[in-house]
Protein backbone atom coordinates (compact mmCIF):
# COMPACT_ATOMS: atom_id res chain seq x y z
CA UNK A 1 0.00 0.00 0.00
CA UNK A 2 1.26 3.35 -0.80
CA UNK A 3 0.14 6.04 1.73
CA UNK A 4 -1.19 9.38 0.57
CA UNK A 5 -0.33 12.60 2.20
CA UNK A 6 -2.18 15.22 1.83
CA UNK A 7 -1.04 18.86 2.15
CA UNK A 8 -3.69 21.07 4.21
CA UNK A 9 -4.14 24.72 5.30
CA UNK A 10 -4.98 28.35 4.29
CA UNK A 11 -3.82 29.63 1.52
CA UNK A 12 0.02 31.71 1.48
CA UNK A 13 1.00 28.90 4.00
CA UNK A 14 3.64 27.66 2.02
CA UNK A 15 2.32 24.33 0.86
CA UNK A 16 3.24 24.30 -2.83
CA UNK A 17 6.80 24.78 -1.80
CA UNK A 18 6.71 21.55 0.18
CA UNK A 19 4.96 19.50 -2.27
CA UNK A 20 7.99 21.10 -4.60
CA UNK A 21 10.44 20.24 -2.39
CA UNK A 22 9.48 16.60 -1.78
CA UNK A 23 8.56 15.35 -5.05
CA UNK A 24 11.06 17.69 -6.84
CA UNK A 25 8.13 19.21 -9.12
CA UNK A 26 7.73 22.56 -10.32
CA UNK A 27 4.15 21.08 -11.37
CA UNK A 28 2.43 23.21 -8.52
CA UNK A 29 2.40 27.06 -8.89
CA UNK A 30 4.19 28.63 -5.87
CA UNK A 31 3.29 32.71 -5.60
CA UNK A 32 2.23 35.29 -3.36
CA UNK A 33 -1.00 35.19 -4.52
CA UNK A 34 -3.80 33.55 -2.44
CA UNK A 35 -5.15 30.17 -3.65
CA UNK A 36 -2.83 29.95 -7.14
CA UNK A 37 -3.61 26.18 -7.39
CA UNK A 38 -7.29 25.50 -7.92
CA UNK A 39 -7.17 21.86 -8.02
CA UNK A 40 -5.45 18.70 -6.07
CA UNK A 41 -2.53 18.23 -7.22
CA UNK A 42 -0.73 14.57 -7.02
CA UNK A 43 3.26 14.04 -6.99
CA UNK A 44 5.09 11.11 -6.23
CA UNK A 45 7.58 11.53 -3.77
CA UNK A 46 10.11 8.58 -1.72
CA UNK A 47 11.30 8.41 1.65
CA UNK A 48 14.08 6.24 3.13
CA UNK A 49 13.35 4.38 -0.09
CA UNK A 50 9.73 3.77 0.28
CA UNK A 51 7.35 5.60 -1.85
CA UNK A 52 3.94 7.42 -0.80
CA UNK A 53 1.66 9.65 -2.67
CA UNK A 54 1.67 13.49 -2.02
CA UNK A 55 -1.43 15.79 -2.79
CA UNK A 56 -1.43 19.68 -2.89
CA UNK A 57 -4.43 21.18 -2.22
CA UNK A 58 -5.83 25.28 -3.16
CA UNK A 59 -6.25 25.67 0.70
CA UNK A 60 -9.10 26.99 2.49
CA UNK A 61 -9.48 30.22 3.31
CA UNK A 62 -11.74 30.31 6.07
CA UNK A 63 -13.25 33.43 4.91
CA UNK A 64 -16.55 32.28 3.97
CA UNK A 65 -19.91 31.32 5.88
CA UNK A 66 -20.28 27.99 7.64
CA UNK A 67 -18.39 24.79 7.61
CA UNK A 68 -19.25 23.17 3.98
CA UNK A 69 -18.20 26.17 2.53
CA UNK A 70 -15.31 27.49 4.22
CA UNK A 71 -13.70 24.27 3.31
CA UNK A 72 -12.74 24.41 -0.05
CA UNK A 73 -13.97 21.54 -2.09
CA UNK A 74 -10.93 20.13 -3.21
CA UNK A 75 -9.12 20.10 0.11
CA UNK A 76 -12.33 18.39 1.81
CA UNK A 77 -12.19 15.33 -0.54
CA UNK A 78 -7.75 15.33 -0.41
CA UNK A 79 -8.31 15.24 3.28
CA UNK A 80 -11.19 12.20 3.07
CA UNK A 81 -8.72 10.26 0.22
CA UNK A 82 -5.78 10.95 2.66
CA UNK A 83 -4.26 8.15 4.84
CA UNK A 84 -2.52 11.17 6.69
CA UNK A 85 -2.90 14.63 6.63
CA UNK A 86 -0.34 17.58 7.03
CA UNK A 87 -2.38 20.39 8.37
CA UNK A 88 -0.23 23.26 7.43
CA UNK A 89 0.00 27.02 9.41
CA UNK A 90 2.26 30.28 8.70
CA UNK A 91 4.59 30.86 11.79
CA UNK A 92 4.82 34.07 10.62
CA UNK A 93 1.29 35.12 10.55
CA UNK A 94 0.17 33.56 14.02
CA UNK A 95 -2.99 31.60 14.72
CA UNK A 96 -6.01 32.88 12.95
CA UNK A 97 -9.83 31.62 12.66
CA UNK A 98 -9.22 30.02 9.28
CA UNK A 99 -6.22 27.81 10.98
CA UNK A 100 -8.94 27.00 14.00
CA UNK A 101 -11.86 26.04 11.38
CA UNK A 102 -9.68 23.41 9.45
CA UNK A 103 -8.65 21.97 12.67
CA UNK A 104 -11.78 21.72 14.01
CA UNK A 105 -12.45 19.61 11.06
CA UNK A 106 -10.03 17.78 11.39
CA UNK A 107 -10.79 16.87 14.67
CA UNK A 108 -14.35 16.19 14.36
CA UNK A 109 -13.27 13.93 11.21
CA UNK A 110 -10.71 11.97 13.53
CA UNK A 111 -7.93 11.87 10.37
CA UNK A 112 -4.54 11.34 11.35
CA UNK A 113 -3.03 14.68 11.37
CA UNK A 114 -0.07 16.32 11.78
CA UNK A 115 -0.27 20.20 13.13
CA UNK A 116 2.71 21.15 10.86
CA UNK A 117 4.17 25.31 11.81
CA UNK A 118 5.90 26.40 8.45
CA UNK A 119 8.23 29.50 8.06
CA UNK A 120 10.29 29.13 11.00
CA UNK A 121 13.53 30.49 9.38
CA UNK A 122 14.19 33.74 11.93
CA UNK A 123 11.50 32.42 14.54
CA UNK A 124 12.54 30.44 17.11
CA UNK A 125 10.44 26.89 17.02
CA UNK A 126 9.37 26.74 20.28
CA UNK A 127 7.99 30.06 20.35
CA UNK A 128 5.61 29.10 16.89
CA UNK A 129 4.59 25.59 18.23
CA UNK A 130 3.42 27.17 21.79
CA UNK A 131 1.62 29.91 19.71
CA UNK A 132 -0.62 27.10 17.94
CA UNK A 133 -0.64 24.63 21.15
CA UNK A 134 -4.49 26.06 21.88
CA UNK A 135 -5.32 24.41 18.19
CA UNK A 136 -5.42 20.78 20.20
CA UNK A 137 -3.76 19.17 17.54
CA UNK A 138 -0.53 17.70 19.46
CA UNK A 139 2.54 19.02 19.53
CA UNK A 140 3.38 20.93 16.18
CA UNK A 141 6.16 19.92 13.90
CA UNK A 142 8.21 23.26 13.09
CA UNK A 143 9.91 23.60 9.09
CA UNK A 144 10.91 25.67 7.03
CA UNK A 145 9.67 24.45 3.69
CA UNK A 146 11.52 26.84 1.58
CA UNK A 147 14.63 26.25 3.46
CA UNK A 148 14.65 22.21 3.96
CA UNK A 149 14.39 22.45 7.81
CA UNK A 150 12.77 20.42 10.01
CA UNK A 151 11.25 18.09 7.09
CA UNK A 152 12.92 14.97 8.13
CA UNK A 153 11.60 15.29 11.31
CA UNK A 154 8.36 15.32 9.66
CA UNK A 155 8.30 12.58 7.11
CA UNK A 156 9.49 10.47 10.39
CA UNK A 157 6.28 11.39 12.09
CA UNK A 158 3.81 11.09 9.34
CA UNK A 159 5.47 8.36 7.40
CA UNK A 160 6.88 6.51 10.33
CA UNK A 161 3.86 4.06 11.40
CA UNK A 162 3.58 2.72 7.42
P1 LIG B 1 0.41 27.83 -0.66
O1 LIG B 1 -0.61 28.84 -1.09
O2 LIG B 1 0.07 27.28 0.71
O3 LIG B 1 0.65 26.77 -1.67
O4 LIG B 1 1.79 28.63 -0.43
P2 LIG B 1 3.04 28.78 -1.44
O5 LIG B 1 3.87 27.53 -1.42
O6 LIG B 1 2.56 29.28 -2.74
O7 LIG B 1 3.90 29.88 -0.66
C1 LIG B 1 3.34 31.14 -0.30
C2 LIG B 1 4.47 32.10 0.03
O8 LIG B 1 5.17 31.65 1.20
C3 LIG B 1 5.52 32.19 -1.08
O9 LIG B 1 5.94 33.51 -1.18
C4 LIG B 1 6.64 31.29 -0.57
O10 LIG B 1 7.89 31.65 -1.07
C5 LIG B 1 6.56 31.55 0.94
N1 LIG B 1 7.14 30.43 1.73
C6 LIG B 1 6.94 29.11 1.56
N2 LIG B 1 7.66 28.39 2.45
C7 LIG B 1 8.35 29.28 3.20
C8 LIG B 1 9.30 29.15 4.29
O11 LIG B 1 9.68 28.07 4.73
N3 LIG B 1 9.78 30.32 4.80
C9 LIG B 1 9.41 31.53 4.33
N4 LIG B 1 9.94 32.59 4.91
N5 LIG B 1 8.54 31.69 3.30
C10 LIG B 1 8.02 30.58 2.74
MG1 LIG C 1 -0.39 26.40 -3.45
Amino acid sequence: MVPVIALVGRPNVGKSTLFNRLTRSRDAIVGDLSGLTRDRQYGEAKWEGRSYILVDTGGISGDEEGIDEKMAEQSLLAIEEADVVLFLVDARAGMTAGDQMIGEHLRKRNKRSYLVVNKIDNIDPDIARAEFSPMGLGEALPIAGAHGRGITQMLEAALGEF
